[in-house]
């Protein structure tokens, strides 16, 4: 896994910027509750996101959203490493690799076939001007009645006219129903009727 380097944008508000460390705190403290295994399955989605050049999505906010849990994710990762070796068990199991590998398919089938719309109606999340290839919505990040542009999908797309925040139908899902990543990817599975890993 490369090294992640903290790198804050410089257009970035200073609300954005306490916003921001307050993620990565938060995805530490999150980071502890997971096996290594959904670690590494978070780290690849989020590593996806952090070198994607869309500017529209997930966009220089949602690239340095996505830097900063996955450097929360690498802390974490190397934390346990060490615990690991300290201990000197003979970790690594081919369940365990099997796991890692069911979880990151089905994470990243559930991005491509989750209509985003579908995720703000089943949380009953307002949206403005539904037509079909686009509706409109407060910002999770800043607020607002209709800055949220969302184009539909499946995958569909979604960013802030105002602030630049965006995201993807898994981090909607963990920001409406303040679900960890399991748990967000779990509910989006059955949206689309994809089978969850053991
Ligand atoms: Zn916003």
């Amino acid at each position: 896994m490369p090294e992640v380097v903290s790198h804050t944008p410089e257009n970035l508000t200073s609300h954005q910027a306490d916003v921001s460390a307050a993620i990565y705190d938060d995805a530490l403290i999150d980071a502890r509750g997971y096996s290594v295994d959904a670690l590494q399955s978070m780290a690849e989605v989020f590593a996806i996101d952090a070198v994607d050049s869309d500017p529209a999505w997930p966009g220089e906010t949602g690239r340095f959203l996505a830097r900063e849990r996955l450097r929360a994710i690498q802390t974490e990762l190397n934390r346990r490493e060490l615990v690991a070796r300290l201990s000197a068990g003979t970790g690594t199991s081919t369940t365990r690799d099997q796991r890692h590998a069911a979880w990151t398919k089905l994470a990243a089938a559930v991005r491509d076939r989750v209509d985003v719309v579908e995720v703000f109606v089943a949380n009953g999340y307002p949206l403005h001007d539904t037509g079909k290839t686009e509706a409109h919505a407060a910002c999770l990040l800043c607020g607002g009645d209709d800055r949220l542009v969302i184009r539909r999908g499946p995958p569909g797309r979604m960013w802030c006219r105002q602030c630049q925040w965006s995201g993807d139908a898994i981090t909607l899902a963990m920001s409406l129903g303040q679900l960890g990543f399991r748990d967000a990817v779990t509910h989006l599975a059955g949206m689309v009727g994809a089978e969850v890993p053991r």
